[in-house]
């Protein structure tokens, strides 16, 4: 899409400018965005003033015209910032009291037009909304879409000069922390449909706060903490899982929503659209507190998974996931927990927990865990539902031959994918088909 003002002479611009001088009209076009959205295209100009405006489409070609009074400027649109495939170009015309912007469309849509009183950092605003059906109707069928990787972002606890706890014999939780992390996270590579993603990869320091941007800017879809527990006696002993508050999460959201530059971090295109009126901040609200709760349950149900498997290998501190105002856990948008390995302050916890082997059984046990939570929950998009949805539920007569059969795999590789000792199978047995 491009400017189209060239039929603007040097002498036009100059007396444009000399009347534009002397009119009294009070409002200007200071800016012009366009914020294009895989539903929606939004267009945004910029007043000085609150706007006086009508507006109709035309057809054949599809157009949209905007005329407002009471402007200056006339035809000099401002530099166009963004892009949309709907609008093959936006024109203007006028004199030193009114503007007509003409926008040319690739296709026929219904646009909302409105104006919005200014919320800081945008003033006095002319929205149109230009919803997109034809870019809908492109895309492809969520069956044949890439299925994407299940990010795990894995924070290895402390680093740097904050060395973590200090086991009796000296050992620094910085250290027990990140091999364990270096683990899984190798583990999780090698899963197809799963990504790691580390947030600390060396001996160095990093904010709490940097942590979770870490994990938010690689979209993670958990963030895993790893911890080693310390205490001031050396008896107590044994695992245990970490989960955001709710109060905590409540107080953040509600910080969250104070910073309004904030919320298009935390819910990505949404909210420039949502951040553009004070009034619809509890849509914000909303969508932040769905969000929310997604993170809580998610992080709830994969810290019992975590426990689940750390018991069959290790003692538990606490049999199920707690609830913590910890500073890693603080993200209401990113499902997080947090997980003690072990009692460092306890002699023989110390002592297992710098074992190689024991890191890598620890290891093992995030992974086998953090895989059922997502075979059972997989995000929509993801190569795990996808998978899922390749099951298939035993009917009367089925025999693990014919499904072989039926689903072009074979006989070995059905029995293999199921971890089946035999060729039988039961009516309303779910088999996984690879
Ligand atoms: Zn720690």
């Amino acid at each position: 899409m491009k400017n189209n003002n060239k039929f603007l002479s040097c002498a036009g611009l100059a007396i444009l400018w000399f009347f534009s001088v002397c009119s009294n009209a009070s409002n200007q076009v200071q800016s012009i965005r366009i914020w294009p959205s895989p539903d929606n295209t939004r267009v945004v100009f910029d007043l000085q003033a609150a706007p006086q405006y009508k507006s109709f489409s035309l057809e054949n070609p599809d157009r949209l015209v905007i005329d407002l009074s009471n402007i200056g400027g006339g035809n000099a649109l401002p530099q166009l910032d963004g892009d949309s495939q709907l609008i093959k170009a936006i024109r203007s015309s006028g004199d030193d009291n009114s503007m007509r912007i003409v926008l040319d469309l690739a296709s026929k849509v219904t646009p909302t037009v409105f104006a919005l009183t200014p919320t800081a950092p945008y003033g006095h605003r002319l929205v149109i909304d230009l919803p997109d059906s034809q870019r809908k109707e492109a895309r492809p069928p969520v069956s044949i879409r890439a299925a994407r990787d299940i990010i795990i972002a894995i924070d290895a606890g402390h680093g740097g000069e904050d060395p973590g706890s200090i086991g009796p014999s000296g050992t620094y939780e910085k250290n027990l922390t990140l091999p364990i992390a270096n683990i899984l996270a190798e583990l999780i590579n090698k899963e197809p449909g799963m990504r790691a993603v580390m947030v600390r990869t060396g001996d160095y320091f990093i904010h709490v706060n940097r942590r979770t941007e870490v994990a938010r800017g690689q979209q993670a879809d958990l963030l895993v903490s790893i911890h080693a527990d310390a205490f001031t006696s050396p008896q107590p002993k044994g695992a245990s899982v970490w989960v955001l508050s709710l109060r905590r999460a409540t107080t953040e959201v509600g910080r969250m929503l104070e910073q309004t530059e904030r919320h298009s971090e935390l819910l990505g295109g949404v909210a420039e659209i949502i951040r553009d009126s004070a009034n619809e901040r509890y849509l914000a609200q909303t969508v932040l507190d769905l969000s929310m709760n997604h993170s809580m349950v998610t992080a709830y149900q994969a810290a019992n998974q975590v426990l689940a498997e750390l018991g069959k290998m290790t003692s538990l501190h606490q049999a199920k996931p707690q609830a913590a105002s910890l500073g890693v856990l603080k993200s209401p948008d990113i499902p997080s927990i947090l997980v003690e390995v072990g009692f460092i302050s306890n002699p023989k916890e110390e002592k297992q927990l710098r074992s190689a082997s024991h890191q890598t059984r620890l290891a093992q046990s995030l992974h086998r865990a953090l895989k059922r939570h997502f075979e059972l929950a997989p995000p929509a998009d993801s190569l795990f539902a996808q998978q899922r949805s390749r099951e298939h539920k035993v009917q009367a007569g089925e025999s693990l031959s014919l499904l072989a059969q039926r689903y072009d795999v074979s006989v070995d590789a059905l029995r293999n994918h199921n971890r089946l000792a035999n060729d039988s199978i039961r009516i309303g047995q779910v088999l996984r088909i690879p």
